[in-house]
């Protein structure tokens, strides 16, 4: 089982920011910025390449509403996730980095 899936049954502490049925939003355990969430279908999809138009469609709002959450959704953020080996992507179970809380410097690499 993947490191995110036994967050999602409990099996590893998260500190959690937002849930739904099909949705969790957790800190990040190494931010990369003031703020650092990551935002995940607690159904496993190894990668935004394979993620279904249905469940972007219900995750979209879900990001939307940690945004707010956390009060970023005024100021801004990036939303990033890592697709496959070249893209960078450690853990196989899709996930969106949201980066805020400061301005943020673009890094091409
Ligand atoms: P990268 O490590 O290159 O960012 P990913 O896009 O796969 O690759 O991102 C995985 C993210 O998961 C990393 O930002 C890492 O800090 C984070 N992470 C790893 N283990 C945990 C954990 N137990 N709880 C919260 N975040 C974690």
């Amino acid at each position: 089982m993947c490191i995110f899936c036994k967050i999602v049954n409990g099996e590893i502490p998260n500190n959690t920011v937002h849930e739904s049925d099909h949705f969790l939003a957790f800190h990040d355990l190494y931010p990369k910025a003031p703020i650092h969430i990551l935002i995940i279908p607690k159904q496993h999809v190894d990668c935004f390449q394979d993620v279904s138009p249905e469940m972007m469609a219900d995750m979209t709002p879900f990001i939307q509403e940690v945004a707010t959450k956390v009060g970023i959704d005024k100021t801004g953020y990036r939303l990033i996730t890592n697709n496959g080996d070249d893209g960078g992507q450690e853990i196989k179970h899709l996930h969106f980095h949201m980066l805020g809380g400061g301005k943020l410097i673009w890094n091409h690499q």
